[in-house]
């Protein structure tokens, strides 16, 4: 229902339809030409003919058509997946998700506080893209694991937010838990699990959506594929934008942004433990990310929080 088609506009933050040269996606494209062994049917040639017409389809879909995001009116590359499809498959990976790591908290007040600090984001996150809490098509589910040893939070495209009770019991602030939360939420709300799957899709590697649609995966295949999803980690861009704008939903919250920094600071202190945090093998903590938290956190203290949230969203809209 989100789903847009536009014609490929020619600037230079966008690979030019037909301009080949530059997709690096191609050398995915390997799966699509059988590999050429053991094709028996048709000649060499057709089926060579075939796999371009394939190919190029899906090059075409994946680099001419663009959805506008609900939330933030930015346009990405998330093939066609829709934003319903996107919270069917992260419901059908919930119960597997929750026996993977121990099931639900039997912490009723350590769960309130997750439920909490999820609720008080929502309305914020909301403001922040000038939209009302109804325009938020993901109906955003928190839950603390049982899971005391692994350290983690991810969530899920569509909007199931887990984290984990190792993770919880770090904290030492409601701000540390709603920079972790506003970090993942803002990953659902940029819509990054889609985008990778497009993007996987593109490269004949999965055909996720596709296969999701056509009532072929299980519940649980479909939590491995997400867990696949969520702890291979997302692109160096995506953690940057979620940073900044999970920063940005907390402070609209009226938390500490400073809590992001102390976040990482919690996590650090047991990286050499017994069992480093999970949580770092998918948000390394490199200078530049920490400098650019840094520096968002002077820009907001310099400029107030609404000319920054304002310059960020005209950026996206460019
Ligand atoms: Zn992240």
């Amino acid at each position: 229902m989100y789903a847009r088609f536009q014609p490929c506009r020619r600037n230079a933050r966008r690979p030019r339809c037909g301009g080949f040269a530059r997709m690096g996606g191609l050398g995915g494209m390997g799966g699509l030409f059988g590999g050429g062994r053991g094709g028996r049917r048709g000649s060499p040639l057709m089926r060579i003919g075939i796999a371009v017409v394939i190919a190029l389809f899906a090059l075409t879909t994946y680099y001419c058509s663009t959805q506008s995001n609900p939330m933030t009116g930015g346009s990405q590359r998330v093939g066609n997946i829709t934003p319903d499809q996107e919270i069917a498959m992260g419901l059908q990976a919930v119960p597997g998700i929750v026996a993977q790591f121990d099931g639900i908290s039997r912490d009723a007040t350590s769960k309130s506080v997750v439920q909490g600090v999820g609720q008080r984001l929502l309305p914020a996150i909301a403001k922040v893209h000038a939209k009302t809490p109804e325009d938020n098509p993901y109906p955003f589910e928190f839950t603390l694991l049982d899971d005391d040893e692994t350290v983690n939070a991810f969530a899920l495209p569509g909007g199931q937010t887990f984290v984990t009770e190792a993770l919880f019991r770090e904290f030492t602030r409601e701000d540390q838990l709603a920079a972790v939360m506003g970090h993942e939420m803002a990953h659902v709300i940029f819509r990054h699990g889609a985008e990778r799957m497009a993007r996987e899709n593109l490269n004949g590697s999965l055909t996720m959506a596709a296969t999701f649609a056509k009532g072929d995966m299980s519940g649980g295949a479909v939590a491995q594929m997400m867990l696949r999803l969520v702890s291979n980690g997302y692109s160096r861009e995506q953690e940057a934008q979620a940073d900044h704008w999970g920063l940005l939903y907390m402070a609209e919250a009226g938390y500490d942004p400073q809590g992001m920094i102390g976040l990482l600071e919690v996590l650090e202190k047991q990286d050499s433990g017994p069992s480093p945090p999970k949580y770092f093998s998918t948000h390394p903590r490199t200078p530049d990310r920490i400098e650019a938290i840094r520096e968002l956190i002077a820009r907001i203290d310099r400029e107030g929080l609404n000319r920054v949230i304002e310059s960020s969203s005209a950026a996206l809209r460019k």
